[in-house]
């Protein structure tokens, strides 16, 4: 089969041909891949800029979509299904975390694309488990950045405390960033979206945000406080200058919640973390349970991704436009 595959950290990618995925447990389905969305952290991973590095030669790609062609004897999804396999590979099952219904802080999770096989691929080996099935009037395309972009966004926004008589602040509009305004705009809140790229906040403004503030221009806490100040900020982008300068737009007793991982450290004030009772949180992923909801959220239309398309042969190019911030939306590779 045909796949993307990392040899080096920072170096180009590889398309190679290898020999197919078998089924490794019972539980596991093999899919065809027909969408993967590429996400910032498979440049991450090519890069080995985090302190957490996969082991090399890696597939990358965790927002895959296609159909079983083969399932395990204890498979819970079926040879046909249209299934999206999401970066949370598997989880043990029986710890704190696991049994406590988050199993995506599971300490021995595999990780698509990081720890196992990913989905830049023709086939991929997958734990049906954790594994969705896609209602079929969902397209393949549009439906695949939503197993992680979607549900990391969605719940951030969850456990935010959004609400309409909060504002919230979107710190970043990439791909993310995109799907955090939606969610938040679903739960009544108004909505502020920060970035420093003109061609994005004029996105942000079609898809409903109330105010934008490009922050290339303008001193963004002042800013926000003219507009009222942010209960609420998803911390988006992969910038820890980004992040501070989101915090220091909190109002008191606001609270950053930060799905974005820039590679370097976030450093805040303590004197008005502690006097503005301010929380920061971070938030990882989504459970199968969250999964399952943004589904049936883009299943009844009220979230869409906003995607252009590549080949599995044109990932370099993609990172590069990745790397320079160009990326409306999300890149999905039609494979
Ligand atoms: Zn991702
Ligand atoms: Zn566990």
């Amino acid at each position: 089969m045909k796949a993307i595959v990392i040899e080096e950290f920072q170096k180009p990618l590889a398309l190679r041909d290898l020999p197919a995925p078998h089924l490794r447990t019972p539980f596991d389905v093999i899919v065809r891949i027909e969408a993967s969305g590429v996400c910032h952290t498979d440049l991450h991973a090519a890069s080995g800029d985090w302190s957490s590095k996969p082991a090399l030669p890696l597939i990358p790609g965790h927002e895959g979509v296609g159909r079983v062609v083969e399932a395990g004897e204890m498979a819970v999804l079926s040879v046909g299904d249209r299934v999206g396999i999401p970066f949370l590979h598997s989880s043990c099952g029986a710890c704190e975390y696991c049994l406590g219904g988050n199993e995506n802080l599971c300490p021995a999770q595999q990780m698509t694309g990081f720890t196992v096989p990913g989905c830049h691929a023709e086939f991929v080996a997958a734990d049906s488990r954790f594994t969705v099935k896609i209602p079929d009037a969902l397209d393949s395309n549009e439906i695949a950045p939503h197993f992680c972009a979607g549900v990391t966004t969605y719940r951030a926004v969850k456990i935010s405390g959004a609400a309409p008589d909060k504002t919230v602040l979107i710190s970043g509009f990439g791909g993310l960033g995109h799907f955090a305004l939606q969610y938040a705009r679903l739960t009544g809140a108004r909505t502020i979206v920060v970035d420093v790229s003109e061609e994005k906040l004029e996105a942000a403004r079609r898809l409903g945000a109330d105010a934008t503030i490009n922050a290339s221009e303008t001193d963004v806490p002042r800013a926000v406080r003219k507009l009222g100040g942010a209960d609420i900020v998803i911390g988006a982008a992969a910038s820890s200058k980004a992040l501070r300068g989101a915090f220091d737009a909190l109002k008191r007793g606001g609270r950053l919640v930060v799905v974005g991982l820039p590679p370097d450290d976030l450093a805040v004030p303590v004197f008005n973390l502690v006097v503005k009772g301010v929380g920061i949180t971070g938030s990882y992923l989504g459970t199968r349970k969250d999964l399952r909801e943004v589904i049936d959220l883009a299943a009844r239309g009220r979230i869409k991704c906003e995607y252009t398309t590549a080949k599995l042969e044109d990932i370099n190019d993609v990172f590069d436009e990745m790397k320079a911030g160009r990326i409306q939306g999300r890149v999905v590779l039609k494979i």
